[in-house]
């Protein structure tokens, strides 16, 4: 069964797309949607070997071989501009996302939906989109094995001046919060605007494992200990800060 990680992401690709599932590992995701028929043609690249090899014996054994196209290669290197509607990009940090996408930036002609799902550091998967020609069109945070996951629903800017109306009248909610846009990126405009539970549990975890590592830091010390103690000890009161703002 696919994890409700891998479902949630699943979701966001619209029938009948071709997919790109970058770091794709065994394929499980466009094996999941090619058999369903909910792709027309899913290509899954993978940079190293092993996952390669994992990937295309999935392919075979499901039968797919015409609608999953395996390839080995770094990023958006194994796409050719144009071939594909719908990027997914699942279960690496935020920096090599926002790193993939910036090196591909050429094979994106043709994209129009990104479904990102950062395991750390969402806030440079958000940053990265803002800077380009792309808009948030939906996000979702969900736990699973109690870990927190976010996914990033992302459409041209172009495409979405309906969508982008949304927003900025998110962004007046949010304002009335007195939320900054550095508080919008890291927690998620859409996400705050929901305001679900879970995301609630998430930054009070979050807020658990801050406290674990300011118990774990030496009380007195150096001055550059001192200082990461104040740091850490504002960014917990801004986090606190924002969830009181929105209960
Ligand atoms: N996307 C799957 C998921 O969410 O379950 C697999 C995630 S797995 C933790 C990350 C995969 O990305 C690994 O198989 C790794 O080899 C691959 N990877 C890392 N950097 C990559 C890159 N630059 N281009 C393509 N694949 C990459």
């Amino acid at each position: 069964k696919l994890s409700k990680r891998l479902q949630t992401i699943a979701g966001y690709v619209p029938a009948g797309a071709r997919l790109a599932d970058i770091g794709s590992d065994h394929a499980l995701l466009p094996v999941y949607l090619a058999e369903r028929g909910r792709v027309s043609f899913a290509v899954a690249g993978e940079i190293n070997a092993g996952p390669r090899e994992a990937a295309e014996k999935q392919v075979k054994e499901a039968g797919l071989a015409a609608v999953v196209s395996v390839r080995q290669g770094d990023g958006l290197a194994v796409i050719a501009p144009n071939e594909i509607d719908v990027v997914t990009i699942a279960g690496m940090g935020g920096s090599l996302i926002s790193h993939i996408l910036e090196e591909g930036k050429g094979k994106l002609a043709g994209v129009s939906r990104l479904v990102l799902q950062p395991n750390v550091a969402e806030d440079q998967v958000r940053r990265w989109l803002l800077a380009g020609d792309w808009v948030l069109e939906d996000e979702s945070v969900l736990e699973e094995d109690g870990m927190f996951y976010e996914v990033l629903c992302a459409g041209r800017r172009s495409d979405s001046a309906e969508r982008n109306k949304l927003l900025y009248a998110r962004k007046t909610l949010d304002d009335s919060l007195a939320l900054e846009s550095e508080e919008l990126i890291r927690f998620g405009p859409i996400l705050i605007d929901r305001a679900d539970e879970v995301l609630f549990r998430k930054w009070e975890s979050e807020l658990e494992k801050l406290d674990k590592i300011m118990d774990g830091m030496s009380q007195g010390g150096t001055e550059a200990a001192f200082q990461r103690r104040t740091e850490l000890m504002a960014h917990r009161n801004r986090i606190k800060e924002v969830m009181n703002c929105l209960q």
